[in-house]
């Protein structure tokens, strides 16, 4: 992370807490490592990006239903899923720092910093050659640039061989010969590598033993897969079609970190759609570019998204790419899309002994369908829009204090608050019952705000900090002729207007309609 991008995850980290967003979970007892409290407006931001993706996928849809399954699940689905004996990651301790770490990110991070001499290289390069650089050139040429690539390569290779074929020896040896060190210590006294299952479990209170233990879901896919006869018969869906949910998932990560990046409980937005087998790159396409519209048409700058298809597959997939977002600690998985082919379905079919099939009546045949999955964070989207929303930025014709801002330039339609309601002066009764009768009118449509304390222009400032896109301002005109002036967040523009105007037009402008075009 360079120094300006790290300033910036700390701003936005203390930004959250200082005006409500997210705090550290049991802050009294001094926090408990990796776990995070939504606040006020937290709540109110992460439950609009819930309801824009619901929208997006099951209103928008006709053949998109939703389900919210239990936490809980039989034992035997974690089994048929695979998550019993492959949901791992690769461990690795520090014998002198007693620090544990997961090898595979140790190694990407080692390539990451030879990536980072790539760019220094290139940098420098840009500056001498001016104007004539050609950069693709350059790489393709530079002895130096040459050895780093044909470096990062090998090992990348070698990574994903030894993560698909679950060989922890050969991660072992890879640190030991990059003579990778503890970033803590700095020692190299390492344990070997060996696998971690990444399941929290607990007991179910009436069955002692193995027999009770149950998990809490890793994914909310699972709890889609056993609904699948359930919920394509009673809402009588036709192939293709999907089920979405959005709800809580747990891993017990071996390095939680980067603030509600990476947690141990936190909440997944899944879709599985249901199609014929052999028609899955279709539709997977389709996914694809689906998904990526969802993200722009929040105004997301296009260079911030990028697609990055996976080297090694996970057991169950023939096809998957993620959603990377440019984090201020770089860019980083969003969001998956998997073509799953039928393997939960069929496994769970196997276990449960439960015919999971499917009637088509167009092919007059039974097959268990194929799968493709679009999964995404909801808390690494909140992330994702917190990095991107918030700015500092300069105030044209404003003096002292007031010449810098802090603005969280969220799309209106996600933003926690729409309106904030404000009498110019608060010790005028005239003013603030009028503002009072404002807030009662509006806010019945859109969450509203009503705050009289303070100078207006302080008034304005914490609204920019919390992101809200409109500002309504009561003053002594208003009392004459019901006129108000609305302050637009991101142009500073106020506009007159009639205060009948005003619900109609913030309405309009925060919609969440606005965002399907
Ligand atoms: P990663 O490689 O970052 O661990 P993953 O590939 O294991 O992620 P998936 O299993 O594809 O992730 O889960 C789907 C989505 O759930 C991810 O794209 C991410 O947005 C979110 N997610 C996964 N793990 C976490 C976590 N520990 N904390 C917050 N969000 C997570």
């Amino acid at each position: 992370m360079s120094v300006s991008s790290e300033d910036q995850f700390k701003n936005i980290v203390s930004h959250c807490k200082e005006y409500g967003f997210i705090y550290p979970s049991s802050e009294i007892y001094d926090g408990l490592s990796a776990a995070y409290d939504y606040g006020p407006y937290g709540v109110e931001l992460k439950n609009n990006i819930k309801n824009y993706w619901w929208q997006a996928m099951v209103r928008m849809h006709d053949n998109i239903v939703g389900i919210d399954a239990a936490i809980f699940m039989h034992p035997k689905t974690w089994k048929a899923s695979g998550h019993v004996d492959a949901f791992n990651d690769p461990l690795i301790d520090n014998k002198d720092s007693k620090k544990r770490y997961r090898a595979d990110v140790m190694i990407e991070e080692f390539v990451e910093k030879i990536e980072a001499k790539i760019s220094k290289e290139v940098d420098k390069a840009a500056k001498r050659f001016g104007e004539t650089f050609d950069e693709a050139m350059y790489r393709q040429t530079n002895p130096r640039v040459v050895e780093y690539q044909t470096q990062i390569d090998s090992i990348n290779q070698r990574l994903a061989t030894c993560m698909t074929n679950g060989d922890m020896d050969g991660l072992t040896t890879l640190i030991e010969e990059l003579e990778i060190a503890d970033p803590v210590s700095g020692s190299r006294n390492w344990t070997e590598v060996r696998q971690f299952n990444l399941m929290f479990s607990t007991q179910l209170g009436n069955i002692a033993g193995e027999e009770g233990k149950l998990y809490l879901r890793p994914e909310t896919a699972q709890g889609i897969f056993v609904n699948f006869l359930n919920v394509q018969k009673t809402a009588r869906q036709k192939v293709p079609f999907g089920i979405a949910q959005i709800g809580k998932a747990f891993r017990n990560e071996i390095v939680a970190r980067q603030f509600i990046f990476r947690m141990r409980e936190f909440e997944q937005m899944e879709m599985q759609f249901f199609v014929r087998p052999g028609t899955e790159m279709e539709f997977y396409n389709y996914w694809k570019e689906e998904r990526m519209k969802w993200h722009l048409a929040l105004g997301t700058p296009a260079e911030k998204l990028k697609f990055k298809d996976h080297d090694n597959l996970a057991h169950y997939a023939n096809a998957a790419v993620d959603i990377q977002f440019d984090f201020p600690f770089g860019f980083r998985e969003l969001e998956g899309i998997h073509s799953r082919t039928d393997f939960d379905l069929k496994s769970h079919q196997e276990l449960s002994g439960r015919k999971l099939q499917y009637f088509d009546p167009e092919l007059n045949e039974n097959y268990i369908p194929y799968v493709v999955e679009t999964s995404i964070g909801c808390d690494r989207m909140f992330l994702a829009m917190m990095s991107h929303a918030l700015v500092e930025e300069t105030v044209p014709d404003a003096e002292g204090q007031d010449s810098t801002r802090t603005v969280l330039k969220l799309p209106a339609a996600l933003a926690p608050i729409k309106c904030a309601i404000l009498p110019l002066v608060k010790n005028k009764e005239e003013l603030t019952d009028k503002a009072t009768a404002v807030l009662h009118r509006l806010k019945a449509h859109f969450p509203c705000q009503y705050d009289e304390k303070d100078a207006i222009g302080r008034r304005y400032r914490r609204q920019d900090a919390i992101g809200t896109p409109y500002c309504v301002t009561v003053d002594f005109q208003t009392l004459e002729d019901d006129t108000v002036t609305l302050r637009d967040r991101d142009t500073l523009e106020q506009q007159r207007l009639h205060i009948d105007e005003i619900l109609p037009i913030v309405k309009e402008r925060t919609d969440m309609a606005g965002l399907f075009g």
